[in-house]
């Protein structure tokens, strides 16, 4: 681990019962040459401009590696959207971090490939949108992704970085599951991501145009199951379902403040991508403190860690420590108390208001998809 790059004086060394971060998410920048509908990040994005810079990141990799952390992600936005990725790349992988590039593909190129497989790039997330140019760049909302998308992975393989793709699903694409699979079959990815569209940040915004409806969700959840079956040893099918279709909510994050932690454009430090819609919550910087002392004694990270904060159904509940009583930021949008029940659970006062809702979304409407506006 580097010993030339200095270290915050308040940096927590040890402290007992809250266990170090496996992960970070390092959101590089809020700039995207993509428009998709169903985009989770903030409707006010980072200006490029208030993003931290080569050596602010490389402090913050250093202090992740100090503190624990194993896997980074480098994520945006577009990564590729900062001249600094590969350098940003090979600090990260100096420090011992394994690194994960999260990527729409647009902004790389096959030299650009090349260098960050040099830097010691582990491992690559592509996006898509859609299994055909009509489809993918209609959803992405930038005509000439697709055929770069097909490229990327190409170089990825050339190049020798293992590849995931990542597919959000919703009701625009979720017809499409079986030949997205088949996909990344023919691209020679190890891993498919089919994660069900969650309505954060930007997305909120297209609930009618993306909710899937009932049967699809179920058609797409036999569809995984049987390519599971089919490609066993060939391919890892990650499935997210729809959580308003499940009878109990996921263990958002695996736990509020248990595993991992995301740092913004512009250094802020949340324990989930969308946090920062809580308004209770205040969050810190690192640029004025260290990430172990956010991590360990930051407000907004120990608002819901245990179980002194959750309301009696869940504390009484025998699947407290199975889904953690959902998802905070969930509970902050559908019931308006982040401190809920997540209302996705069966047993929550607010299900039935919840599924009715889901119905109305999920019709067919006339509604155009509200494209992302650009950074
Ligand atoms: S617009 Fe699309 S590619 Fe860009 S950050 Fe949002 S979801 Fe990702
Ligand atoms: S009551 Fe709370 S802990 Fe129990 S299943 Fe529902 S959300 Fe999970």
């Amino acid at each position: 681990m580097s010993d030339t790059i200095a270290r915050p004086a308040d940096t927590v060394r040890t402290l007992p019962r809250v266990p170090p971060p496996m992960a970070m998410l390092a959101e590089l920048t809020h700039r995207c040459p993509l428009a998709c509908p169903y985009c989770s990040n903030p409707i006010a994005l980072t200006q490029a401009k208030e993003e931290l810079s080569t050596e602010e990141w490389t402090g913050v990799f250093a202090q992740a590696a100090d503190l624990g952390v194993l896997h980074l992600h480098l994520s945006g936005g577009e990564p590729a959207a900062r001249r600094d990725l590969v350098e940003l790349t090979q600090a990260a992988s100096s420090l011992g971090l394994y690194t994960n590039l999260i990527t729409s593909g647009v902004g790389l190129t096959e030299a650009r490939m090349n260098s960050l497989a040099d830097a010691g790039l582990d491992h690559i997330q592509l996006s898509i949108q859609g299994v055909s140019p009509e489809s993918a760049d209609r959803i992405g909302g930038y005509k000439g992704g697709y055929e770069r998308k097909m490229a990327v992975a190409g170089w990825a393989a050339d190049a020798a970085i293992p590849l995931t793709l990542n597919a959000v699903c919703h009701r625009q694409n979720m017809g499409e599951i079986d030949e997205m699979i088949e996909l990344a079959i023919r691209l020679k990815a190890r891993r498919i991501e089919v994660a069900t569209v969650q309505f954060h940040g930007w997305a909120e915004r297209n609930k009618q145009v993306l909710m899937p409806t009932r049967e699809q969700v179920e058609r797409a959840t036999r569809a995984v199951a049987e390519a599971r079956e089919k490609y066993q040893g060939i391919l890892v099918i990650d499935y997210v379902p729809a959580d308003y279709y499940s009878k109990y909510p996921k263990a958002c994050m695996g736990g509020w403040g248990r595993v991992g932690l995301n740092v913004t454009p512009s250094g802020r430090v949340l324990p989930c991508h969308a946090a920062e819609t809580i308004p209770s919550l205040s969050f810190e910087n690192v640029r004025e403190k260290s990430l172990s002392s956010i991590w360990y004694e930051g407000d907004a990270f120990n608002a819901y860690r245990g179980e002194d904060w959750m309301p009696e159904l869940c504390r009484s509940c025998e699947r407290k420590k199975v889904d953690f009583g959902g998802c905070r930021c969930q509970a902050m949008a559908l019931a308006g108390d982040a401190s809920a029940t997540d209302p996705v659970c069966i047993r929550s006062p607010l299900r039935d208001r919840l599924t009715l809702e889901v119905e109305q979304l999920s019709a067919p409407s006339v509604v155009a998809m509200n494209y992302r506006g650009r950074a």
